[in-house]
Formats: structure tokens, C-alpha cells, sequence
């Protein structure tokens, strides 16, 4: 069976690749460098192009998983509309592109097929300075509900994963912010920070999960569970202040 996975050179996108090619999929990678076909997924042209080279070299890809993503910190007062057009356009305009792509070859060929999206807890949770990646990953957790109301008559089944705070390349900037990690780990109801193999199992598992669509599955430990204070903690403060 042929996969596509998308940001397939690093982070959680390489370790979805492993799992897929260990399972015996023909795994075809899409990125921008280190991968079996160079596309940048905002570009039309060129995700045409590279859903028509796999299409050819490898047949139709049934399996899809887009996990190419940017984060650009920015407070929305400040943001330049440059910075917040690239995030949407790699995040969710080139999400919406690969999958239309993917869900086009599978219909072409009268072929069913899975697809899941990364998305992130950050489409749920909102983030101060984090607001064109929120938006974005909010953007992303919609499109796959209207891709599996559109599609499921086809046999496509389309659903997001979204992560939390991962170990990735992506997480390496703060990684080095004193007593992040530890904060984080705190919040988070299973402990620790999530490795990209954990979040690679949650990808597959979903991938293959029958009779379930337009779902939006949260992969971080339990980290979106909490509010980002400790809001039940400030009121037991505020009660004790006022006796
Ligand atoms: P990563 O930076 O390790 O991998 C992202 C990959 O996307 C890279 O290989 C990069 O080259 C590729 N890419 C970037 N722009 C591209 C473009 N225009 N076209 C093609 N490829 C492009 O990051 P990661 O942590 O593995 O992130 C994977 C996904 O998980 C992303 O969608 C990210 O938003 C999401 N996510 C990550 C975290 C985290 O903490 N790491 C948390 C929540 C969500």
C-alpha cells in the first residue's frame, strides 16, 4: 500500500515514516529537503507535480499523513501580515492542497483511503503570541470535518491528530527556556513532554482506526486538559484571602 507523508524528514512526520515503511508500506516522503520528492506544500503547482510523480512511480497513495508545520511567534497587535500569511499558507492552505490531491488520486482510481492531518492542542488552546499558529491549526481541525463529510461517500476517511508540546526540532527553542520543561511536565496529565514515536503511534493508530471520521484526537499526554493556569488553585487563594 502506498503512503504519503508530508514533512517526512524530521521530527514526528520521520518517525511516521518509520512506523509506516515497518508496517510494509511504500512510503513516499514530501519535504522541502532529505526526501523522496522536494515539494513545498503551499505551492499548487508543485503539489500537483508531486502527487503526479507518486502517482506514477509508487501508484495511488491510499494512506496520506501531512505533518509539515511552522510556528512563528508573534503577538497579533505586532505580527507583520507577511509572517502571518506564510504560517497559514504552509499550515493550512498546504494541508487543504495535499489531501485534495490525495482524496482526487483515490477518486480517480474508485479507491477508498485514510488520511489524517497534524494538527496541534494549539487549534483548541489558545496561545498568547502564538496567534496565526493557533488560527492555523484551528483552520486545520475544521478542514478535516468538512473533508470527511465531502469524501466519506468516497471511502475516505479524514481525521487530525493533534499534538502537544513534542520533542522535536520544532521544540528545541524552548527546550532551552529555563523551567519550561519542567512546567510543562507538571501540567500534564501522564508527566513528561512527549517524544515524536509517541506521537507517531497516536498517527498511525487513528490511521487505521475503521468507522471513525472527522475526528480531531488530542496525542499530548493530557497536557490540554488543564487550563493554563492553575485557575481552581487562584480561586481556592482568592477564598482564603477573603475569610
Ligand atoms: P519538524 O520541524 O521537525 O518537522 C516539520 C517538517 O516540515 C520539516 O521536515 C520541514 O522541512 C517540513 N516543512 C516545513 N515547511 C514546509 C513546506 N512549506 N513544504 C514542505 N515541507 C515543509 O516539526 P515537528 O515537530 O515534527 O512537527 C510536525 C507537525 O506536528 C507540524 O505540523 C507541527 O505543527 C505539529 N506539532 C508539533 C508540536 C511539537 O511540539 N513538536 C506540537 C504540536 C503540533
Amino acid at each position: 500500500m502506498t503512503a504519503v507523508v508530508t514533512g517526512g524528514a524530521s521530527g514526528i512526520g520521520r518517525e511516521v515514516a518509520t512506523r509506516l515503511r515497518g508496517a510494509g508500506h511504500d512510503v513516499v516522503v514530501w519535504d522541502l529537503s532529505g526526501a523522496d520528492i522536494i515539494c513545498d506544500v503551499s505551492d499548487p503547482d508543485a503539489v500537483s507535480a508531486a502527487m503526479e510523480q507518486t502517482v506514477r512511480e509508487h501508484g495511488v497513495p491510499t494512506r496520506i499523513v501531512t505533518c509539515v508545520g511552522i510556528g512563528v511567534s508573534g503577538m497579533l497587535l505586532e505580527q507583520p501580515v507577511a509572517e502571518w500569511e506564510r504560517v497559514l499558507a504552509v499550515n493550512l492552505t498546504g494541508t487543504w492542497l495535499t489531501i485534495r490531491a490525495g482524496a482526487q488520486a483515490m477518486v480517480d482510481a474508485g479507491a477508498g483511503g485514510s488520511i489524517v492531518a497534524v494538527s496541534s492542542i494549539s487549534g483548541t488552546v489558545a496561545d498568547r503570541e502564538m496567534g496565526a499558529y493557533c488560527v492555523s491549526k484551528a483552520g486545520v481541525d475544521m478542514l478535516v470535518k468538512v473533508a470527511a463529510v465531502e469524501w466519506g461517500s468516497f471511502g475516505i476517511r479524514v481525521n487530525a491528530v493533534g499534538p502537544g508540546v513534542t520533542r522535536t526540532p520544532m521544540f528545541v527553542d524552548g527546550e532551552r527556556l529555563p523551567g519550561w520543561v519542567d512546567a510543562l511536565s507538571e501540567r500534564t496529565a501522564l508527566g513528561g513532554v512527549g517524544e515524536a514515536t509517541d506521537v507517531a503511534g497516536a498517527i498511525v493508530g487513528v490511521l487505521e482506526l475503521p468507522w471513525v471520521t472527522g475526528q480531531v484526537v488530542h496525542a499530548d499526554g493530557g497536557l490540554a486538559l488543564h487550563s493554563p493556569i492553575d485557575a481552581y488553585g487562584q480561586m481556592q487563594r482568592v477564598m482564603a484571602r477573603k475569610k
